[in-house]
């Protein structure tokens, strides 16, 4: 139970955001243009959420940065300019705070400020916030804007409070620079995280050891900085590419530049309608690996739907890895092997595969020689000491749950979301849950989320979640909650599309499906069906007068 006089102390909006990230900074411009009064409240000390935290060496967006960014304002994508053509978290956490600015955000946001608990108060029909603070918040309206990845996991390795050297997390990045020259440095993770720090972390430190439990496929990132051109034809035809973003399955338009840019490659009349890998001899698909990059590979539509087009690409790929790494043995011990392409969430790299050829980087892999033991020293496992002076963690996050679990969410008759969820995420839409009336969550599980472009994903959460508030407010309608059928069978869905899929095969263990959490209910956690279709859906449920909904 939080603090009750506290709430003598609270301070009372329309609408209570927890998160000042990209999904909290858009729900706060988006619900005072409704003519809402809002508070977000945020942890860190400025906006910028998943790259606020994630400051690791190497750290970048996997999603070219023209299509991974806001569509809302006219103004903000002609004024701003991206370097490059993937962008550095420097650059887009600069992007956030532009935002910040721009649209005068900081004024309702209450940084370094953790929200500890969340109540509903059925008496009052409001929502009362707990934070670390001496201070209370009070609203109608409750927005969880806490992001998919935002909780990191931190394995429970025995002995790891023993550590004597400098202990880090990529994903809680100190905001000073850390000194690694001349240091020992040892990385748990060979994830997105994990791929993107290795090459980094091995420039700047004396020695680097990697610890990897599972080898990951990973393709070349483009490193292309951005040319003016491109940049200025898509600012030229940015209505036309959110457009193609409504309607593209991951939300990313896939716009190519015409006009200023020579690339006889995307629009080959001769390229293949039917992209697969199963018809081609084994001479035709290593030509066109050769001729166009390992990231070839995934372009195989059949890859993703057929288990034995996947076992090819999968053998391809090995074969090519293995004439990338000098040692042999360092090779093998690097090939994915017991899992398939698109299993999991794809991960981009910059000469990942050349740093294990450094003098300075050595590969221990803990399921041949397991971690006995984490020492003030450094890491022990059955084969050996490993001395270390700095420890990191790539070891991801407790994604899509981990956020809204944490902040101790209590809905109607006392019952806990930890109690609701126990067998597992249970919501419409990924919007809102049966049980905590007027709580939203913006790219909750069950929504297309991870699988999305993610700011295309937050504007369609908060928009909708913003007209269905306007639509209480305008109809004086106390509050909304899905009806428990309507769970189900949304539930079901989730679990129908993703079924067949190479994300839910048995040998696959992604975070997707919580099976990096020890004791996480193995379920496929974002919806798969498309962003389009999902899109679809939730504009008929508003058409069909909030169908699945009930006003309460
Ligand atoms: P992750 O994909 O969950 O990877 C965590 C890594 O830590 C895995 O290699 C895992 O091995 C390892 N690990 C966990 N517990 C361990 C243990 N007890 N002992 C040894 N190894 C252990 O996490 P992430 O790399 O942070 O990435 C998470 C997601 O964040 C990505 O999938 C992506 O969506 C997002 N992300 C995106 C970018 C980008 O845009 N480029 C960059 C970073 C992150 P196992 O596989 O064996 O569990």
């Amino acid at each position: 139970m939080s603090d009750p006089t506290a709430h003598t102390r609270a301070t009372t909006t329309d609408v209570v955001v927890v998160g000042a990230g990209f999904a909290g900074m858009y729900a706060l411009y988006r619900f005072r243009q409704r003519g809402l009064s809002v508070q977000v409240l945020e942890a860190g000390d400025d906006v910028g959420g998943t790259w606020y935290w994630n400051r690791y060496p190497g750290a970048r967006c996997d999603v070219p940065s023209l299509e991974y960014s806001f569509g809302f304002s006219e103004e903000l994508e002609q004024e701003w300019d991206w370097p490059e053509v993937f962008s550095a978290q420097p650059d887009i956490l600069r992007y956030a705070n532009h935002i910040a600015d721009r649209f005068d955000l900081r004024a309702n946001i209450q940084f370094e400020t953790r929200v500890i608990a969340v109540e509903y108060d059925e008496s009052e029909k409001l929502w009362r916030l707990t934070t670390d603070t001496d201070r209370a918040f009070v609203g109608k309206y409750c927005v969880m804007a806490t992001g998919c990845l935002s909780v990191p996991n931190k394995p429970d390795l025995p002995g790891a409070a023993s550590f004597e050297g400098l202990e880090l997390h990529t994903g809680l990045w100190p905001q000073e620079p850390v000194d690694l020259s001349s240091k020992r440095v040892g990385i748990i993770g060979t994830g997105s995280s994990g791929v993107q720090a290795i090459p980094e972390l091995a420039k700047l430190a004396a020695e680097l050891i990697v610890f990897q439990r599972t080898p990951v496929y990973t393709v070349p990132a483009n490193r292309k900085g951005m040319r003016d051109a491109v940049q200025q034809e898509f600012k030229d035809n940015y209505r036309r590419i959110r457009e193609m973003q409504q309607a593209n399955q991951g939300g990313v338009s896939n716009f190519r530049p015409t006009l200023n840019v020579n690339r006889p490659d995307v629009f080959d009349p001769m390229a293949p309608k039917r992209n697969l890998i199963k018809p081609l001899t084994p001479e035709q698909r290593r030509t066109r690996v050769e001729e166009k990059g390992l990231g070839e590979i995934l372009s195989f539509r059949d890859v993703y739907t057929d288990l034995e087009a996947n076992e090819i690409a999968n053998d391809l790929y090995r074969d090519v890895v293995r004439t990338m790494v000098t040692d042999a043995e360092v090779a093998e011990r690097l090939l994915p092997k017991d899992y398939g392409i698109g299993c999991k969430r794809q991960v981009l790299d910059r000469d990942y595969y050349a740093t294990f050829n450094r003098t300075n980087v050595a590969l221990v892999d803990v399921r041949e020689e397991p971690i006995q033991t984490i020492n003030p020293a450094g890491i022990q496992t059955v084969a050996g000491q490993y001395d270390l002076d700095v420890l990191v963690y790539a070891t991801g996050f407790d994604a899509m749950t981990g956020a809204l679990l944490k902040v101790n969410i209590t809905g109607r008759d006392g019952r806990t979301l930890e109690q609701k969820w126990q067998h597992g995420p249970v919501a419409y839409l990924g919007l809102q849950m049966n049980g905590f009336p007027n709580l939203f969550t913006v790219t909750g599980p069950g929504s297309p989320s991870v699988l999305c472009n993610m700011l295309v994903a937050i504007e369609q959460h908060v928009n909708w979640i913003g007209d269905c508030i306007r639509h209480l407010e305008v109809n004086h309608l106390g509050g909304i909650e899905p009806t428990p059928q309507a769970e189900l069978d949304w539930i079901a869905h989730v679990n129908e599309v993703a079924e067949g899929t190479m994300f839910t095969a048995p040998s696959c263990n992604s975070w997707y499906l919580g099976a990096n959490i020890p004791g996480k209910p193995r379920i496929f956690m974002p919806y798969v069906g498309g962003y389009p279709r999902y899109r679809e859906r939730c504009e008929q449920v508003v058409a069909n007068d909030y169908e699945g909904f009930q006003f309460v």
